[in-house]
C-alpha cells in the first residue's frame, strides 16, 4: 500500500509498505474522504520518538470497506463507513479501569498516525471495527462526516469535561476547527454568555453563526483583561482552551470564576513544563477552579451520536470547509495548507469519489 507520513521529524513524503492484514475483529476500508488535522502537523514537525518515524499520518476519515474479519458482524464490503479518529480497543480488559482513550497507557485508544499508521493512504485498517465504525448516514455527504470524526468529537468534549450547566458563561480561546466546534457544542449545552477568541474573519463570521455572542481579538489586548473588562471583573464559569500558546491557557485561569472549569484541548508540545503564574491559582489553587483536558472521546456510539446531532440538523460542521482537494496525490497540498494556515482557511479536505 502506499501511504504519506513523516519519514523523520520535519521530513514528509511518500512511503509504500506491506498490504494490510485483516485480523479477525478488523475491517480494510479505502478513503473517500480525509482531512488532515493539526495534529497531524505536530507529529510531523514538532514532536518525534521511535513510534513516529516511518509513520503513515493521518487519523479523520471516511471509507468505504474492502475487506472485513471473520468475526465483524454489523459492516460489509461496499459498507460506507465514518471511522473516528480514537479507535480504542474494545475487547481489551484494561479499558474497564479507566477511559476508553487510555485503554492500555496514555493514548493507546489512538492508534492512527501515532503507535501504527495512519489513513494518508489508499488503505485504512480498523481495529474492533464493530466497536468503532458507524454506518456512513443515508443522504450525508462523506466531507460534512470527515468533520465529526475528529473536530466535533474534540470541540464538544470541551463543555462535556467542563461539565457545563445551564447559562454558564464561556470563554473559547482559539476558534480553529476545533475551537469553533467548541462553541458549538457549548451553545448546544445551553451557555449563556459565549465569547469567542480568534481572528480569521470566516473563523470569526463561523463563531458567530455557532453561537458566539462576543468575539475577541487576542491582538487587541490581553484576552484576560478584556474577559475581566467585559465581565465586570467576574471571569467565566467555563473556559475551553484550544488555540494560542501556554501564556493563552494561564490567562484561561486567570479569566475562570472560583468553582468554575478550565478545560484544555490543545497539544501543547516542544515545552518542557507547566508553571502556573501564582496570580491565577488563587494561593495555590484554592479558588476550587477545575482544571482539566482530554483526548477526543471515539468508538461507534460517540460517532452516531454526533452524527445525529447534524442528522437532526442541529450543528452544520461542513460549514468548516474551506478547502478541497480530489485524490490521493493531493494530500500533501492539503497538509501544507495545514502547516501555513492562510488566513482563509479553516479546514481542507481530500475527496476521493
Ligand atoms: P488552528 O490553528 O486552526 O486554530 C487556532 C486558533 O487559536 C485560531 O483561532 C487562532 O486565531 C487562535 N489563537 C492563536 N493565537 C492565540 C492567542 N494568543 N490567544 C488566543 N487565541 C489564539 O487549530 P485547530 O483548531 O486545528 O487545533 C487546535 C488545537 O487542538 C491544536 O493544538 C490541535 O493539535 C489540538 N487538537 C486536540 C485534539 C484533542 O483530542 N484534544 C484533537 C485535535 C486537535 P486566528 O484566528 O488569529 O488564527
Ligand atoms: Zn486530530
Amino acid at each position: 500500500m502506499k501511504g504519506f507520513g513523516v519519514i523523520t521529524k520535519g521530513v514528509v513524503d511518500w512511503m509504500e509498505k506491506p498490504d494490510y492484514i485483516c485480523g479477525p475483529y478488523d475491517a480494510i476500508a479505502r478513503p473517500i474522504a480525509l482531512a488532515p488535522c493539526t495534529s497531524d502537523v505536530h507529529s510531523a514537525y514538532e514532536s518525534e520518538g521511535p513510534h513516529l518515524l516511518n509513520r503513515i499520518l493521518g487519523h479523520e476519515s471516511v471509507g468505504e470497506i474492502i475487506e472485513v474479519g471473520t468475526e465483524v458482524k454489523d459492516f460489509k464490503v461496499g459498507d460506507r463507513v465514518v471511522i473516528p479518529c480514537t479507535t480504542p480497543r474494545w475487547r481489551n480488559p484494561s479499558i474497564q479501569d479507566g477511559l476508553s482513550q487510555h485503554e492500555d497507557g496514555l493514548f493507546s485508544g489512538i492508534n492512527f498516525s501515532s503507535y501504527e499508521d495512519g489513513t494518508f493512504a489508499n488503505q485504512i485498517k480498523i481495529r474492533s471495527a464493530d466497536m468503532n465504525l458507524a454506518h456512513l448516514p443515508e443522504g450525508m455527504k462523506p466531507e460534512t462526516a470527515v468533520m465529526v470524526t475528529d473536530m466535533m468529537t474534540t470541540g464538544f468534549h470541551g463543555p462535556e469535561l467542563a461539565e457545563m450547566k445551564f447559562g454558564d458563561s464561556v470563554c473559547v480561546l482559539g476558534i480553529g476547527p476545533v475551537g469553533l466546534m467548541a462553541v458549538a457544542g457549548s451553545a448546544l449545552y445551553g451557555a449563556g454568555k459565549l465569547y469567542a477568541v480568534g481572528t480569521r474573519p470566516d473563523c470569526v463570521a463561523l463563531a458567530k453563526e455557532y453561537g458566539a455572542t462576543d468575539i475577541i481579538s487576542y491582538k487587541d489586548g490581553k484576552v484576560y483583561d478584556q474577559i475581566m473588562a467585559k465581565t465586570n471583573g467576574q471571569g467565566v464559569d467555563v473556559v475551553i482552551v484550544a488555540g494560542g500558546d501556554l501564556d493563552t491557557f494561564y490567562q484561561g485561569l486567570g479569566m475562570c470564576k472560583n468553582g468554575g472549569s478550565v478545560v484544555n484541548l490543545n497539544v501543547f508540545t516542544e515545552i518542557a513544563s507547566i508553571n502556573f503564574p501564582i496570580e491565577y491559582t488563587g494561593a495555590g489553587f484554592l479558588g476550587h477552579k477545575k482544571i482539566t483536558g482530554g483526548l477526543c472521546p471515539g468508538g461507534r456510539r460517540r460517532m452516531e451520536r454526533l452524527l445525529s446531532i447534524v442528522e437532526a440538523g442541529r450543528v452544520d460542521p461542513t460549514k468548516m470547509i474551506t478547502h478541497r482537494f480530489h485524490g490521493l496525490e493531493s494530500i500533501p497540498e492539503a497538509l501544507a495548507l495545514m502547516v501555513n494556515k492562510p488566513r482563509d482557511l479553516i479546514k481542507p479536505v481530500v475527496l476521493f469519489d
